[in-house]
């Protein structure tokens, strides 16, 4: 089977790790922090902590947003589970934004218009986290100035968006945004087992979410409530969670990200081979809008299946049998169990579940061979002609 994603493990990057485990600090030692000044350096972003997940670093943003019982996140019903639990785990609610149909991201037009009556109805969320879907920019110009109109704050889950730039700017940057949150799953732009970064411009924020990440313990005098003389002494301020990343899985990050750029080079390759040799079929991909180059994390297909005489599950299943491991991105969170018990229902976002009924996800990482593609190619016009 030919998996939709997959890892590039090379030599540097094994002994980067046997080097750390061969040394005296398998972890808070420092190369978390040597990886956490690289991610820094590259999105330009001036304040970085890694976590050990996407999950947990969306989870210490929401919290040092001081999202809380009462509040309202919004986000998109397209995404992984993660980018909406996060307010779950706070105590607040969650609400979603419908998603447009050709760039698959958060509608801009369908936030302004839920903001303006949430305005009326004073229910505005206090937080809002857009999910640079496939690794494509939402429009983070607009969403910034809704934000500065209607006072929310703004988490970019830029998991799919490493390596991805905004107006020739790097995704990450957190030029429109407050905080800015990444994943190191092997099936993303980089991977570090798991793992995660939170990057922001706020110093606020950032002291907080280090702090949160490691269980609310500080040794900074300066944020001591006591001045105790003692070298021993280090005081818990908050309740914090011990969200932190091992040694050894920075040193994997680092090495990795000396090749971010190559690895996001070769996945436009790619996309632009498939934007070629499916262009006579009845599917539509997405539609990569010009002011953003893509993370091109994930190749997503329409199926137009008015055209097609066969459903759309016939058609994932027999590409998983002929070897082609297809996936789909996403299930609307919405229509989980565990939302459709906080009351949510089919149709309530009408968009995203009509993209659930038509997409799937074709293979597309950096190690993809060129004849797999075209194998990749033939199954699929077999599968939907
Ligand atoms: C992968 C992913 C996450 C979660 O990241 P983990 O590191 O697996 O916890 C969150 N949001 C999106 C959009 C993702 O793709």
């Amino acid at each position: 089977m030919i998996p939709y994603s997959h890892q590039s493990i090379n030599d540097e990057d094994v002994e980067a790790v046997v080097d750390v485990l061969k040394s005296d600090y398998l972890t808070q030692g420092n190369t978390v922090s040597a990886f956490e000044r690289v991610v820094r350096e590259y999105t330009g972003a001036e304040y970085s902590v890694a976590t050990n997940s996407g999950t947990s670093a969306l989870h210490l943003a929401c919290l040092a947003l001081n999202l809380n019982k009462g509040d309202w996140l919004w986000t998109t019903p397209i995404t992984f589970v993660a980018s909406a639990n996060c307010a779950l785990y706070c105590g607040a609610s969650v609400d979603f934004v419908d998603i447009d149909p050709k760039t698959f991201n958060m509608s801009t037009n369908k936030l302004k218009e839920k903001l303006e009556y949430a305005y009326k109805n004073k229910c505005l969320p206090k937080v809002l986290v857009v999910v640079h879907f496939c690794g494509l920019s939402c429009d983070m110009e607009t969403i910034h100035a809704l934000s500065e109109k209607f006072g929310f704050s703004i988490i970019e889950d830029a998991c799919h968006a490493l390596g991805g730039k905004y107006r020739e700017r790097p995704i990450g940057c957190c030029q429109f945004s407050d905080v800015t949150i990444f994943s190191f799953h092997p099936v993303k732009s980089i991977t570090t087992g798991e793992g995660g970064m939170i990057v922001t411009n706020n110093d606020h924020l950032a002291a907080n979410i280090r702090l949160l990440s490691s269980h609310g313990i500080t040794r900074e005098p300066v944020m001591m409530g006591q001045k105790i003389d003692a070298s021993w002494y280090y005081e818990q301020i908050a309740l914090g969670y011990n969200y932190r990343l091992t040694d050894i899985q920075a040193a994997l990050g680092i090495t990795q990200m000396r090749r971010i750029d190559s690895f996001i080079e070769r996945r436009h390759q790619i996309a632009k081979q498939y934007d070629v040799l499916l262009s006579g079929l009845p599917i539509e991909a997405q539609n990569r809008t010009k002011n953003s180059y893509s993370g091109m994390h994930l190749y997503v297909i329409r199926l137009q299946l008015d055209k097609i005489s066969k459903t759309h599950s016939e058609i994932f299943n027999e590409l998983r049998n002929n070897g082609i491991g297809v996936n789909l991105h996403y299930i609307p969170v919405h229509l989980q169990p565990w939302y459709q018990r906080m009351g949510f229902n089919y149709g309530d976002f009408p968009q995203a579940e009509k993209y659930y009924r038509e997409a799937m996800t074709i293979p597309l990482f950096p190690q993809l061979p060129d004849d797999n593609v075209v194998i990749i190619v033939e199954e699929l016009h077999k599968a939907i002609q």
